[in-house]
């Protein structure tokens, strides 16, 4: 099974990296045929063109980067508040805004381990579930998922290795305040922040760098900025500091 599935993920890399190369190629092509026709607007339009591969790669980069650190959150506060009432706790204020970071407040909280575990456990779990079957389904935004899941992997990792640092209200100190260590925190930061970046590994083309020498996918690009804005203004209009 772990071979077949090795295998497939090969086969589909190879075939998004089979797409940059193609789009990379048809774009030289078309400038040749243009710098052909018409010297003087070869170079314009070379250099619009250029430009416009920039602008989608910004885009891509930034807007996806914004809705990873705002839907991360949103996963992680929405386990919390699930395990405080599924486990028979009050929740009594949940923060979560686009410019804030987030915290869910439970009180009494009968089943705090379970309540506090939740956010970072099943925070990272979901993504990876979703990365997995979008893979499965050869979604074609799949990169997408990967990059999210291994975001989710590194900062709830570095949240609850280093959260301790941060002072009470992190659930770092929520653990330690339940029995853990910090050895066990930074120890459980050490596996995850890893598997993030291995998450990553690869993705650079998907997203302009290296090879792609800039090229990304319009329709990612433009998906993504959607995405962005869309949990942006909702955060902004229904979510409280
Ligand atoms: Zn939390």
């Amino acid at each position: 099974m772990a071979i077949r599935a090795a295998s497939t993920e090969r086969v589909l890399e190879g075939q998004d990296n089979d797409k940059i190369r193609d789009n990379t190629r048809r774009e030289e092509g078309s400038q040749q045929a243009i710098g052909g026709d018409s010297l003087k607007l070869a170079p314009q339009w070379r250099r619009s063109m250029k430009e416009m591969k920039r602008m989608d790669q910004i885009l891509l980069i930034g807007s996806f980067i914004g809705f990873s650190w705002l839907v991360m959150q949103a996963v992680h506060e929405l386990e919390h508040v699930l395990e405080a009432v599924t486990t028979g706790g009050t929740v009594t204020k949940v923060v979560l805004h686009p410019f804030t970071i987030s915290r869910t407040d439970v009180h009494p909280n009968p089943h705090a381990l379970i309540e506090v575990w939740a956010g970072p456990i099943v925070g990272v779990l979901l993504p990876l579930t979703a990365f997995f079957l979008a893979k499965a389904l050869r979604s074609p935004g799949a990169f997408l998922f990967r990059f999210f899941a291994g975001f989710c992997l590194v900062a709830n990792g570095v949240y609850i290795g280093t959260g301790w640092l941060a002072g009470e209200g992190a659930d770092a100190v929520d653990f330690l305040r339940l029995g853990a260590t910090h050895w066990q925190l930074v120890r459980l930061g050490l596996l995850t922040v890893p598997l993030g970046f291995f998450l990553w590994h690869g993705l650079g083309p998907h997203f302009g760098l290296g090879k792609a020498n800039g090229f990304v996918s319009h329709s990612a690009a433009l998906t993504s900025v959607c995405l962005f804005i869309l949990v942006f203004v909702v955060e902004l209009a229904i979510g409280s500091k």
